[in-house]
């Protein structure tokens, strides 16, 4: 099996604006698109991007999941970089029509077809260092994925860092200089403490990893930070969050200290869990903190985590109702 988010289909969807407006909406080739050296998003960065998926049912239908939060969170990205604004439903549209073109293509669950909506940047102005690009590219990337967990969903190991992942008015944007910031430390503790993940907590406070959200289940009780600024709010915590108040736990959305994390989650039965599209629901098994090691719970993640995982894949494939209305059908 291919990397995840290595194989595209051979076509992706592409609009670029200019002159105040944008082009009618092309399937084109997805192995090239021409650029100026100089476009402003290979200077400034400005760029950001989504990440959804669709679903093959069992009867061969085909529906993309949350796909309206999604485009509202890159319609808000663009915002906060400056990039020109577009009109939600000419994305939906664009993301609608090139997953129907490849609905062929949809692999059936545990796969489902990764969808990768880009905005960037595209003047060719290299004065603009503080200034906004009024040109830009927006397209629809497709990438067929397997099965996340194929060989097992093995609990991750967690390091646990004092600093930021990002900039802290910036950590709502999706946007591609993020993870370029969080590279280095991630990269420092795969290397020092073999942690699969960084989870970063500026000052104390329990944030995200470099690209999932962070959930800790004590019992009934699921804990996660309070939405602000400073980092992504992910479709897959609010569907999670959902299903947990569906299912009557109790949902504290509120500052988790790193004090307080390592209290709880050493309790007998406590869980934690990083939430995001690719992976939805992961166990985390190991936090590292200061030279120490925790085991999280029993070390194996949890019953709950994995009840609440099965819960969302089975409204995703199809196999429960979908009662919040989070699918749309394509074909
Ligand atoms: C994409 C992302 C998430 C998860 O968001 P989902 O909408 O659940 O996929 C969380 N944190 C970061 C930094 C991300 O880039």
């Amino acid at each position: 099996m291919a990397a995840f988010g290595t194989v595209f289909t051979p076509e992706m969807i592409l609009s670029r604006f200019s002159n105040d407006s944008w082009t009618e909406p092309q399937f084109v080739a997805t192995d090239s698109i021409s650029l100026h050296p100089g476009a402003h998003v290979l200077h400034y960065s400005s760029t950001c991007f989504e990440g959804l998926k669709a679903f093959k049912h069992a009867d061969g239908s085909v529906y993309i999941f949350r796909m309206d939060k999604n485009v509202a969170r890159l319609a808000q990205s663009s915002a906060l970089l400056a990039l020109p604004k577009f009109d939600p439903a000419m994305l939906s549209r664009m993301i609608v029509d090139i997953v129907g073109r490849y609905a062929s293509e949809v692999p059936t669950p545990p796969g489902s077809m990764y969808i990768r909506p880009t905005h960037i940047g595209t003047e060719a102005s290299i004065g603009k260092a503080a200034a906004p690009s009024l040109e830009s590219m927006l397209y629809v990337l497709l990438s067929p994925v397997g099965d996340y967990f194929a060989g097992g969903a093995k609990p991750l190991r967690l390091l646990l860092e004092d600093n930021a992942r990002c900039a802290p008015h910036m950590g709502m944007v999706k946007s591609g200089g993020n993870y370029a910031s969080a590279l280095q430390p991630i990269m420092k503790a795969r290397a020092a403490v073999q942690a699969d993940q960084v989870l970063f907590c500026p000052n104390g406070d329990v944030q995200e990893t470099g690209a999932a959200n962070f959930l800790l289940i004590d019992g009934n009780e699921l804990i996660t930070k309070a939405l602000d600024a400073s980092f992504l709010h992910g479709i897959t915590r609010d569907s999670i969050l959902t299903l947990a108040r569906d299912r009557g736990m109790k949902v504290s959305e509120r500052e988790l200290t790193v004090d307080e994390l390592l209290e709880r989650a050493a309790k007998p039965g406590a869980e934690a869990a990083l939430s995001g599209t690719a992976a939805v629901l992961t166990p985390v098994g190991t936090l590292i903190h200061n030279g120490k090691e925790y085991q999280v719970g029993n070390g194996q993640g949890g019953a709950t985590t994995n009840a609440l995982r099965q819960a969302l894949n089975d409204i995703q494939w199809g196999k429960a109702a979908d009662t919040h209305g989070w699918l749309t059908k394509v074909c």
